[in-house]
């Protein structure tokens, strides 16, 4: 259903995965959205069906630098969110997460815009808590080869809370749990990616350890649709709020579940752990089903039914030959 009060919103890191997938939705709210993304991780295609409506907007910028423009709501996304491309240059991870928190609340401070960030379970780091609640403080190595990103993300978290209580600025701060669903990277290293794209590919699943680790995986609509709804809430809930699915599987049942509904002849291999790799992560989503009355709708199988259409595109053809 449309709004009627239309808002200038801004989404950095819009041109990514779940960027992408919050510019149609807002767009389709009858919002006017301005995406900001320096195409670090994000790509062109993912927003080639959004650039010929008036209301949208693409801008190339790199949020580690200042931003001049006038909005009335900051969906700070931008930050490469998976291990291989958030180590790939790690410096430029933590320097796009401190000073783009920095510069996206400087933004909403002269324009007094409502700014929702978007943390990461990370935060919790390999927790000691199960499930985690937003209570918990993690468990985070600080010099790792995560610490990059997990860390980061905290000091993007303190920064929203001391803008907050310090220049009373309306923000909002999200805990992302592991996402999944179309448009995201074919070859990113995410755990859905590269199972989806090696069973349609007919080659072995790469399981790293023993597959007995678990995470919680979220379908990306369901997702989006709680971002909107902790965007939309009353001022005094700013968060920390887990958004996610708290439906846990290990990655043995995740891969045996895509080789079934891929309908494939792939084996399944295991690869060494990588360090710091958490072993269980499900959030506790008590405080988004109560303040927000969010719970996500999209069972496993179906999500990953439409993830896999995605990955048959012809677009992705020749990554499968060669993967042959
Ligand atoms: P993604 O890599 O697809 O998207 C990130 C986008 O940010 C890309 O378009 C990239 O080009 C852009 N970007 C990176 N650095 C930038 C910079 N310095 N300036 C401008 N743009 C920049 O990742 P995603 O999965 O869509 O994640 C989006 C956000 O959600 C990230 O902040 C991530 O940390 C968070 N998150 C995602 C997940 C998940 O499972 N997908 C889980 C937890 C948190
Ligand atoms: N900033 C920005 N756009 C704006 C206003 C500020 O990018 O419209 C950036 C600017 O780089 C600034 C940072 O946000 O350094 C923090 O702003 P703040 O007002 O909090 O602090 P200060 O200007 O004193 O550094
Ligand atoms: N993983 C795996 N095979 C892969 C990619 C990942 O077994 O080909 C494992 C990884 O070790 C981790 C889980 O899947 O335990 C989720 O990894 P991902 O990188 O998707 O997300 P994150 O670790 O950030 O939650």
């Amino acid at each position: 259903m449309k709004e009627t009060h239309c808002k200038r919103i801004l989404v950095t890191g819009g041109a990514g995965f779940l960027g992408s997938h919050l510019c149609e939705y807002l767009l389709n709210q009858g919002h006017d959205v301005l995406c900001v993304d320096n195409f670090y991780t994000g790509t062109k295609a993912n927003i080639a069906a959004l650039l010929g409506d008036p209301q949208f907007e693409l801008m190339r910028h790199d949020v580690t630098f200042p931003l001049y423009v006038e909005v009335d709501e900051i969906y700070n996304l931008a930050c490469p969110a998976s291990p291989i491309h958030y180590q790939h240059d790690p410096v430029q991870t933590t320097k796009t997460s401190v000073h783009g928190a920095i510069n996206m609340l400087g933004l909403a401070k002269r324009v007094k815009a409502k700014i929702l960030q978007a943390s990461t379970s990370e935060v919790y780091g390999d927790p000691e808590q199960h499930p985690q609640t937003e209570n918990y403080w993690g468990h985070v190595n600080p010099i790792g080869l995560r610490s990059c990103y997990d860390e980061g993300k905290r000091c993007a978290e303190t920064l929203f809370m001391d803008y907050h209580r310090q220049h009373k600025l309306r923000i909002k701060i999200a805990r992302i749990f592991n996402t999944y669903g179309p448009r995201m990277h074919p070859n990113d290293g995410r755990v859905v990616s590269n199972f989806v794209m090696q069973a349609l590919a007919n080659e072995p699943l790469t399981i790293y350890g023993d597959g007995t680790q678990t995470r919680s995986f979220c379908y990306v609509n369901d997702l989006i649709e709680g971002l909107v709804r902790l965007m939309n809430s009353p001022d005094e809930l700013t968060g920390p709020l887990n958004i996610g699915n708290p439906v846990e599987c290990t990655m043995l049942e995740l891969a045996e579940t895509i080789i079934e509904l891929c309908g494939s002849r792939s084996n399944i291999v295991c690869k060494p752990r990588p360090s710091d790799d958490p072993e269980r992560r499900r959030p506790n989503i008590a405080a988004a089903e109560s303040l927000l009355g969010w719970q996500p709708s999209t069972s496993l199988r179906e999500g990953l039914m439409h993830t896999i259409e995605y990955f048959r595109l012809p677009r992705f053809a020749h990554r499968r030959a060669a993967a042959n």
